[in-house]
């Protein structure tokens, strides 16, 4: 890139074009077999990808930096750079260098930007966790209303919903959203908590969101005069549907993604659970932040990757519908029954590819030979399957997906005749057409691989017709393909009839050489031949897409039903495998639940070899249960259980009981106290302040709270008047079902106040001076803590141990003292936030006397023990 100084080469003033257009991303430049990134966007991308950055030439008197990656591993570079946040334009060149020579030596390639890669828009196999949705959403208000449309184009599936300001959040965090579109106008409203829950906010400008213009380009995309057909949409509604659409056009460069018709969701029609609560009960993914340990992770047992993404879609948002939960409570059932036919199909199953990832790679163009004959081999399990399934009584749910699966005859003929077994991943270098499937190719091919033995089969040919044996083909760069007699024979082939189809070429010292139209027709062919395979295979691979693509509804349909069996499957084998229950789901306000377990904790204790203790919980009488009980007794596991076996259950699932009735919730809340939680810049207090006060703002009466140790991240008698108020608007005022954990024993109080309350406890037993865990809820409350044991527990040195003892008995002591003191707390709360905090510890004991005592047994003590004694218990004071 040299140039006059001060000046712009042609090929940077192209860059810097095609710069400026895309300001917000990175610019992936091609340039042969790299793709390079210059000036600033350099110094970024060599930093994040840990790749050395080097100069190239100047600008404007300037060093220009630069660094590159190779084409054929730019897919994990990219990888990389999106989980770093940030987006990458890809411009490729747009014709053949040899192109741009011909114009003229200064002509710089023609490049332009074919693609914009965002965490929302990916599709490429690698780039993706096959087994999870990767949704981009967009925001939309219209006047007062809002609505939230999103996403997952590598699944084509498109869907929307009306959603207020203050159920956002809780909805990006149901998706799991990965980049959330906003308009400029409204982005400031809003960009700080999408980034909180983790995903990158792209902002749009107003006019991809104009819902009138919007409106007719879905109408366009789903060929339609008006979206009547698939529901009534507000405009809020369509403004998001429109910025989605619009964004993609950008991203994709025109090339639009196959999108299914908008599905509307109704608010009410999932369980809403909000982004604090999703990560306190790890449904879909640990603290940790992988899919391991959590709920997710343990009840998954699809094996395919649509069954997969359609389980976390079910956890992620359990139905409220009560005949939505019990068909897919009777499919799950089918195959505990049936398990002679689950465990065949499951087999069947494997054999199954992605095929919604698939179709969507080959609408956007970027799929190859490899997906089609994943399709073709999902097809074939799919016939495997539906005669699996014939001719038996299905449930509803089952039976419709099995209608499904079948009707793809010719489109699974076609392929199996037109592919190889084991195509390669690219269409670029040809060898996926099957041999047979196209006379044409097959006669490219023979000529392209079998060129020297025609040319054999040609020699002897001529040797036979002109009656010498010695005439030999021959090639050389300046002649191609040549026949060749000494002179002596030459003479023959000079004369009618032999001239009239041998024409002469050249005469050299010893030898004559001739060529035949037929020859040099042959030798075009030859040389053509690789070329013309290649291009056939592309033509017929076009045509292979075509009559895919033809079919993509359908075929969607069948991927959904796949899932659909799979995942009824997966269910129905995780069930019989650990013993699970079928529950009861109906609309009353019940929660029952008898013998039941934690689905991950039950599963980490099996690996150890631990037994895990079963428990009951009946919020029948009273809706609340207030639970006590120390440290490490099982509470919040207790707590935690509960609330997933809701999840589970209207999910469709079985559930980790013995017996379970769930009356719909529709509303699910889970907080931890503060020092649970993970510090995330705000005060821990504040946060969990901040939530409680979201779920006493929200709850209704159909929803299920479970608040563990809430109020313990300040002062005790702060945390402590907090839990109590927090309790009785509970009761009072939101009136639903809650599960309370707490280690203030203050508070069983409440339930001789409070009509819907109930106190429970984890029993723990005291044995030889240390705490036995027997993580048995019973009603009733704790009688003591046992912090200290606990502590001991957990290797405090035992000197701190004792001094610790001893200050709690002064305390306990002194409170006794003090006139009932404590009771005096509990029953005029309100001033207690301000009483002065208990007097100071004095005076205390020694405490090597008193422990010593503790050990002494007087009646086993011989005179002359007891005399040493006294000398011992002296000796310590
Ligand atoms: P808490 O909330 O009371 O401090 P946790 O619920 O965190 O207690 O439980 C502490 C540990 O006790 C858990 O990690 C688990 O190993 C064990 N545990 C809890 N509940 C049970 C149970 N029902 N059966 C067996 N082990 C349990």
């Amino acid at each position: 890139m040299s140039t006059a100084a001060g000046g712009v080469t042609p090929m940077m003033a192209q860059y810097l074009e095609i710069k400026q257009a895309n300001p917000d991303s990175l610019l992936f430049y091609r340039m042969g077999d790299f793709y390079e990134m210059f000036f600033d966007d350099a110094v970024a991308a060599a930093e994040a990808l840990d790749i050395a950055l080097t100069k190239r030439g100047k600008h404007l008197g300037e060093d220009i930096a630069m660094c590159g990656v190779p084409v054929h591993a730019a897919e994990g570079y990219l990888l990389t750079l999106i989980r770093k946040g940030f987006r990458v334009a890809i411009a490729e060149q747009l014709e053949d260098p040899a192109e741009a020579k011909k114009r003229g030596a200064k002509s710089v390639v023609k490049r332009d930007v074919v693609r914009l890669v965002t965490p929302g828009t990916l599709t490429e196999e690698s780039l993706l966790d096959a087994r999870r949705h990767n949704f981009l959403a967009a925001y939309a208000t219209v006047r007062d209303e809002g609505a939230l449309a999103w996403v997952d184009i590598s699944t084509g599936a498109l869907s929307v919903m009306t959603c207020s300001a203050m159920r956002l959040g809780p909805e990006l965090a149901r998706l799991g959203a990965r980049e959330v579109l906003l308009a400029e106008t409204i982005e400031a409203d809003y960009a700080e908590m999408v980034s909180d829950l983790g995903a990158a906010v792209t902002p749009l400008g107003a006019t991809s969101f104009d819902s009138t213009s919007g409106e007719r380009r879905l109408c366009e995309i789903f060929r339609v005069g008006s979206l009547e057909g698939f529901g009534t949409f507000t405009r809020a509604e369509i403004s998001a549907l429109a910025g989605l659409v619009a964004y993609l056009e950008i991203t994709q460069r025109g090339k639009l993604p196959l999108l299914r018709p908008p599905v509307k969701e109704g608010a009410r029609a999932a369980m809403q659970i909000d982004a604090a609560t999703r990560r306190s009960l790890e449904l879909t993914s640990a603290m940790t932040g992988g899919r391991a340990g959590s709920l997710l992770g343990a009840v998954d047992r699809t094996v395919t990757a649509g069954g997969a993404r359609l389980l976390e879609r079910r956890l992620s948002a359990p139905s409220c519908q009560l005949d939505r939960i019990r068909d897919r409570q009777a499919a799950v059932a089918a195959m505990v029954e049936e398990a002679t036919l689950a465990e065949p199909l499951r087999e069947a199953l494997r054999g199954v590819a992605d095929i919604d990832r698939a179709l969507s790679r080959l609408a956007l163009e970027r799929g190859g030979p490899r997906d089609m004959a994943g399709l073709r081999n999902s097809l074939a399990q799919a016939v495997e399957i539906a005669g699996l399934l014939e001719g038996r009584d299905l449930p509803e749910l089952l039976a419709d997906a099995a209608r499904d699966l079948v009707g793809h005859d010719m489109l699974l003929a076609l392929l199996e005749a037109a592919l190889v077994a084991e195509p390669p991943l690219l269409a670029r270098d040809g060898g996926f057409v099957a041999p047979g499937h196209d006379p044409d190719l097959d006669e490219a091919r023979r000529l392209r691989d079998e060129g020297r033995s025609v040319i054999a089969g040609m020699q002897a040919e001529y040797a036979r017709q002109t009656g010498i044996a010695s005439l030999k083909i021959k090639h050389n760069n300046v002649l191609g393909y040549f026949i060749e007699t000494t002179a002596t024979h030459a003479e023959k082939m000079l004369a009618p009839p032999l001239s009239d189809s041998f024409i002469h070429r050249q005469t050299t010292a010893s030898q004559v050489r001739f060529t035949t139209v037929e020859l040099s027709e042959l030798e075009t062919k030859i040389l053509n031949a690789g070329a013309r395979a290649l291009e056939i295979e592309k033509r017929l691979y076009a045509s292979l897409r075509e009559a895919m693509l033809d079919e993509a509804a359908r075929l969607s349909e069948l991927a959904r039903a796949l899932a659909e069996i799979d995942l009824a499957c997966g269910l129905a084998d995780l069930a019989r495998a650990r013993d699970w229950c079928r529950p009861v789901v109906d609309d009353s306000r019940a929660f029952e639940v008898c013998g039941g377990r934690h689905p991950v904790v039950e599963e980490a204790l099996r690996r150890d070899g631990a037994p895990f203790v079963a428990n009951d919980c009946d919020l029948g009488e009273a809706p609340i249960h207030l639970l006590t009980g120390p440290n490490m007794a099982g509470k919040s596991t207790y707590l935690r259980q509960n609330a997933l076996i809701a999840v589970l259950a209207q999910a469709g699932a079985y559930v980790p009981a013995e017996s379970a009735h769930v009356g719909i919730v529709s509303q699910l809340f889970s907080r931890v106290g503060a020092s649970d939680d993970l510090a995330r810049g705000r005060s821990t207090f504040m946060v969990e302040m901040v939530e409680t006060a979201a779920i006493l703002n929200q709850a209704d009466d159909r929803a299920l709270v479970i608040l563990d140790e809430i109020g313990r991240g300040t002062a005790t008698y702060d945390g402590l008047s907090i839990a109590w108020a927090t309790l009785e608007h509970l009761h009072e005022v939101n009136r639903c079902r809650a599960l309370f954990a707490t280690h203030y024993h203050e508070m069983s109080a409440l339930a001789g106040k409070l009509a819907g309350v109930e106190n429970a406890t984890v029993a723990v037993k005291e044995w030889e001076g240390e705490v036995v865990f027997l993580h048995e809820v019973r009603r009733g409350t704790a009688d003591r803590s046992y912090g200290v044991q606990v502590a001991r527990l957990a290797g405090l040195p035992d000197s701190v141990i004792e001094r610790a003892r001893v200050v709690l008995e002064a305390l306990e002591a002194g409170e006794r003292e003090g006139g009932g003191a404590r009771r005096a707390v509990i029953d005029d709360l309100p001033l207690f936030a301000a009483a002065p905090p208990p007097a100071p510890v004095s005076p205390v004991k020694p405490s090597g006397v008193e422990a010593r005592l503790e050990e002494v047994l007087p009646d086993e003590l011989s005179p002359r023990d007891a005399l040493a004694l006294v000398y011992e218990l002296k000796a310590m004071v």
